[in-house]
């Protein structure tokens, strides 16, 4: 502590940045922060996370080729201006030992690493290991929800916002119970504790979950509904017309997020952002996930055209986000996913925005070790000088851990 003090004399007489202060922080994650100047002017206040589940860089190849411009964060100019791979292995894939160089490039016709599994050993991914290291900078076996093999809690973005007295929110396609949105506001052993994920929810400090309802409570709805009110949310709503900016914790559980706008019954990805930056939104600044869910769904099931809808309202809701920053630089847009399926791949040469859906092919029907993309809105120079020796370089851009995109959140919160 008084090294720390020193410190911040020394600087201030200085006149250079102080250090931020990480006392409060005990994610032994980010000890790193402590030593550095990171975000010590605090310009940013806000950090934004969107993971599109499920969505590889063939995904966003043609998300481009439908949308007939690149997609929102995958555009290279002076905000969206930092652009990287992620490795996305968790303990589970890494046990399983591969030929790396070979897994990481592209699915093409000429892969056969992308089914998934050998001998029925899991050799990639699932989104509550890869989830739950994008929350809390470990790595974890599969279906860990931010609960580390010597049985840890280990403090989540969301977590480390609320003790900062910033306010923090999840968005998500799938239900409350999904592994992405529960890596952020539990812990447990396994993806399938659904009780202990709800319970874990309602006793988080989460200020705005906002998930799909596919009856979600069962028979327990009173209890639920109850358990959720007594430890602060002060409103459980399942209609869109219920959103209600003046609640202080707010609990939406809907039939369904739409890929579509404007619809009178159910909400869209992008219309629950909206909400959400208004809701969130304080002098303190804010933490929010939102997950695109069903592009993963969707490429489980081989339905091309229907990820692209998917990946098209998750895109629509980054769009918004955009806008919102337009004339503030206290916003970080983070952009990423949690790992690819379906090895998706199409024959470049011969797909346009009118074919794409049809010209989409699968090599898995699960997951594959395909590296992921990172996208960056706004200004995290400071991070990067402090920390781009720990990246190597794929293909010309640097390499990233998919920890290393917590320590970036963190950085900033
Ligand atoms: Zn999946």
């Amino acid at each position: 502590m008084k090294k720390i003090f020193n410190m911040i004399l020394l600087s201030s007489l200085l006149l250079i940045p102080t250090y931020k202060e990480v006392t409060l922080v005990e994610n032994q994650n980010i000890k790193f922060i402590k030593d550095s100047r990171i975000n010590s002017d605090k310009k940013i206040k806000n950090v934004i996370l969107f993971i599109g589940d499920g969505m590889g860089p063939n995904h966003v190849d043609a998300g481009n080729i439908f949308k007939g411009s690149p997609l929102t964060f995958d555009k290279v100019d002076e905000k969206w201006s930092y652009h990287a791979y992620v490795n996305t292995d968790s303990l589970s894939s890494e046990a399983f030992k591969l030929d790396t160089s070979k897994s990481l490039i592209r699915p093409d016709l000429n892969q056969t690493l992308y089914k998934g599994s050998t001998n029925g050993i899991t050799c990639y991914t699932d989104s509550a290991a890869a989830g739950s290291s994008l929350a809390t900078g470990k790595k974890y076996t599969n279906s860990s929800i931010s609960l580390d093999i010597e049985g840890n809690e280990v403090e989540t973005t969301l977590e480390i916002a609320k003790k900062l007295n910033k306010k923090a929110g999840v968005i998500s396609s799938d239900q409350i119970t999904g592994a992405t949105p529960s890596t952020f506001y539990a812990h447990c052993p396994t993806r399938n504790d659904y009780k202990e994920i709800l319970e874990d929810c309602a006793r988080s400090k989460a200020d705005l979950v906002l998930c799909k309802n596919k009856s979600t409570f069962k028979n327990n709805k009173e209890y639920y509904e109850n358990l959720y009110k007594e430890n602060g949310f002060d409103k459980v709503i399942y209609n869109k017309k219920d959103l209600d900016s003046s609640s202080s914790r707010l609990l939406g559980l809907f039939d369904k997020i739409t890929t579509k706008d404007n619809d009178y019954r159910v909400p869209s990805l992008k219309e629950l952002t909206g909400f959400a930056l208004d809701f969130l939104d304080n002098e303190n600044g804010f933490f929010l996930m939102v997950e695109g869910a069903y592009i993963d769904k969707q490429s489980h099931a081989h339905q091309g055209g229907m990820m692209l809808d998917e990946l098209m309202a998750f895109d629509n809701a980054i769009s918004l986000c955009e806008s919102w920053c337009q004339g503030r630089d206290d916003t970080l847009i983070i952009v990423t996913a949690d790992h690819e399926t379906g090895g998706l791949y199409f024959d470049s040469s011969k797909a346009n925005k009118d074919n794409i859906d049809t010209q989409i092919k699968w090599l898995t029907g699960g997951h594959s070790r395909t590296r992921v993309d990172l996208s960056v809105y706004g200004d995290i120079s400071s991070f990067i000088e402090c920390y781009s020796s720990n990246f190597s370089t794929l293909e010309g851009l640097p390499y990233w851990d998919n920890t290393d995109v917590f320590k970036l959140c963190a950085s900033y919160l």
